[in-house]
């Protein structure tokens, strides 16, 4: 009888297959990673496992993408969502307790189960949390790079199912998804700018900011690479770009506003350095900035520590005469 029962699921499950629409299916252009090679992988206590009373939400940023935040300012991190016919696609977590309310708040209100994860880069901060849906059943792209990083530094997050080098696309529920990778690096050497075509939006975490100075001494920095892929996203000329941190998208012009804040930090420690300038003479002259100073938060607690990591950067990249 059990067997009975069995073949009779079995059967109606064909047939609804078979009659079912000729709908979705999700695919992607990145390549396997062999995961039983990471089996069992060390990993650190996960701080943000009990971090559950934090401020978290959901709210729409354009046409079925959406907007996950958790923490306060300014440390608040977010990622954008994407829900299709087929499922969501959610761009890096950020807390493990938040993940988990998350994948239930998308169940609750759209139906939908997570079915990708993109890790922007490798940095903790950002990918906390993306085992809870690849537990789940989630898939979870990122950058070649990303993968060193998250077993050396023993992350405790998702190890990545899917790796893509420089360009790969996403096909979910109808909808495209773009990532993009710029190879000389830029915040880390595993980021991903993640493009929604059709709602003419980008995810760009880190990298770009909105309206703010860059975090810090430009942790994980490679300029090169940075200028570049402002120079890309600057090209894509999108309407709205969520920054993974802080309270409003930036816009096309806000990224040409913060790369021009760069090339002229840079220029200006490169040129005193030339000159023969000791860092004690070198930052009392920089006036990169000094145009945002009302305009743009972290004037006092970012610039300052901008213009160390630029000289630190400029410095261990120039030779002159030996
Ligand atoms: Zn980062």
């Amino acid at each position: 009888m059990a067997h009975m029962k069995t073949l009779t699921r079995a059967a109606t499950l064909a047939v609804a297959t078979l009659i079912a629409p000729a709908a979705f299916a999700a695919s992607d252009t990145a390549e396997p990673v062999d995961q039983t090679v990471y089996e069992g992988r060390e990993t650190l206590p996960d701080p943000t496992e009990g971090q559950c009373d934090v401020e978290r939400s959901l709210v729409e940023f354009k046409d079925n993408l959406w907007r996950h935040t958790n923490g306060s300012f300014p440390a608040t991190h977010s990622g954008l969502v994407l829900i299709t016919d087929e499922g969501a696609l959610v761009v890096d977590a950020g807390n493990t307790c938040v993940a988990k309310w998350l994948q239930d708040e998308i169940k609750t209100r759209f139906d939908a189960d997570i079915k990708y994860v993109v890790m922007t880069h490798a940095h903790f901060d950002h990918l906390a949390g993306t085992q809870v849906w690849q537990d789940a059943g989630a898939t979870v792209i990122a950058q070649r790079n990303a993968i060193e990083p998250i077993i050396g530094e023993k992350l405790p997050v998702a190890t990545p199912d899917r790796v893509f080098d420089t360009e790969a696309e996403i096909e979910l529920g109808g909808e495209t998804i773009l990532l993009h990778h710029e190879p000389a690096g830029s915040h880390s050497n595993s980021m991903v700018q993640v493009v929604f075509p059709r709602q003419q939006a980008m995810q760009c975490t880190d990298v770009c900011q909105s309206k703010t100075f860059p975090y810090m001494d430009f942790l994980d920095f490679y300029y090169d690479g940075w200028i570049n892929t402002l120079d890309w996203v600057i090209e894509q000329d999108v309407d709205l770009i969520d920054v993974g941190h802080y309270n409003d998208p930036a816009t096309t012009e806000d990224i040409v506003a913060l790369r021009d804040y760069m090339v002229d930090l840079h220029d200006q420690v490169l040129a005193r350095l030339r000159e023969g300038m000791v860092w004690d003479q070198l930052w009392r002259t920089i006036t990169a900035g000094n145009e945002h100073k009302e305009d743009w938060f972290g004037y006092d607690n970012m610039r300052w520590a901008n213009i160390v990591g630029m000289y630190r950067w400029v410095n261990n990249h120039r030779r002159g005469v030996w």
